[in-house]
């Protein structure tokens, strides 16, 4: 580890630009990250549009480090895709909300679906399916109990064995969203693959409704798609009440932004799902 570090710093100067030093010394800290564990979740609330009642909740890592404070995913997952550290923090994050549904079943919060974000890495390598169904079975969860969100990017790059991955997910039991949809290389093959059941809709869109035409065009032609194929509808980052009742004359079934509530810890999302328990 003493050798990584120093090589890390390796071209440090002073001219260089602080972006790019911000870079190489999260580089160094993301490596001690796991092993110090700072890294934890919070989850953010997906909700029926038209009743409001929560449905499911989104895993989202948070990196508490300790002098710079919460660092955000959008910062150091591409450094950790950069290292090949991402699969690490992947399996992480996928036992820490296994780990999470079993003791909120413990505590008596009644079983919703919990969604987790898979990288393209993880997804990829010859042993992800069956560390996602060990990993369950370590928490005598059953499949169906998580939804996998995996970008049309990460579909993409598998080739020609997606169609058996999503397979042998479907035979599991295990269901999947594709994420960020009409964002990557989109395929319309991706919607019809196996163990597919949701389709979210990229907050890109979401931005401009209702105003933008073209991004209201895109949006309803995206959810007449996907009702035609079967697949539940999930817009994410709505913000307002416009674009709230907008989605939901268009069609679409569920629901994820700040109008609704901000990415939750453990024991707020506890507290949602039970009012009535004392605290
Ligand atoms: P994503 O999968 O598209 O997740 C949604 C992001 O939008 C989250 O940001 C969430 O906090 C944010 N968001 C939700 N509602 C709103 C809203 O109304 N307005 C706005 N402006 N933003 C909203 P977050 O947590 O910073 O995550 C960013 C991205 O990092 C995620 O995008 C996902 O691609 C990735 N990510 C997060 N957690 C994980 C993880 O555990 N594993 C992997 N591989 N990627 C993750
Ligand atoms: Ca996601
Ligand atoms: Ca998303
Ligand atoms: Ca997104």
């Amino acid at each position: 580890a003493k050798t990584e570090e120093r090589n890390a710093f390796r071209f440090y100067t002073p001219m260089m630009h602080a972006d790019t030093r911000r870079r190489l010394q999260l580089a160094t800290e993301l490596r001690q990250a796991l092993a110090r564990n700072e890294f934890h979740l919070v989850f953010q609330p997906s909700v029926e549009l038209r009743t409001g009642r929560i449905v499911a909740v989104e895993a989202l890592v948070r990196w508490q480090h300790p002098e710079r404070g919460e660092v955000l995913p959008a910062e150091f997952i591409p450094v950790a895709e950069g290292l090949g550290l991402i699969r690490r923090i992947d399996e992480w994050v996928m036992q820490a909300t296994c780990a999470q549904i079993q003791a909120w079943d413990m505590a008596g919060v009644p079983p919703i679906r919990v969604a987790v974000n898979i990288s393209a890495r993880w997804f990829g390598h010859p042993a992800f399916v069956d560390g996602v169904s060990r990993t369950l079975q370590s928490r005598h969860l059953s499949a169906s109990r998580l939804m996998l969100e995996i970008t049309e990017s990460a579909m993409l790059r598998l080739g020609d064995d997606i169609e058996r991955t999503m397979q042998t997910l479907h035979t599991l039991g295990i269901e999947v969203a594709i994420d960020d949809f009409g964002t990557g290389y989109s395929s319309m093959a991706y919607l019809k693959l196996p163990a597919v059941a949701y389709l979210k809709i990229d907050r890109s869109f979401v931005t401009g409704l209702p105003g933008d035409s073209n991004d209201a065009a895109i949006t309803e032609a995206m959810l007449a798609m996907a009702k035609s194929l079967g697949l539940t509808t999930i817009a994410e980052g709505i913000e307002t009440e416009a674009q709230h009742d907008f989605l939901l004359r268009s069609g679409c079934m569920e629901g994820q932004g700040y109008l609704y509530s901000y990415p939750l810890r453990p024991e707020e999302v506890q507290r949602l799902l039970c009012p009535n328990q004392p605290p």
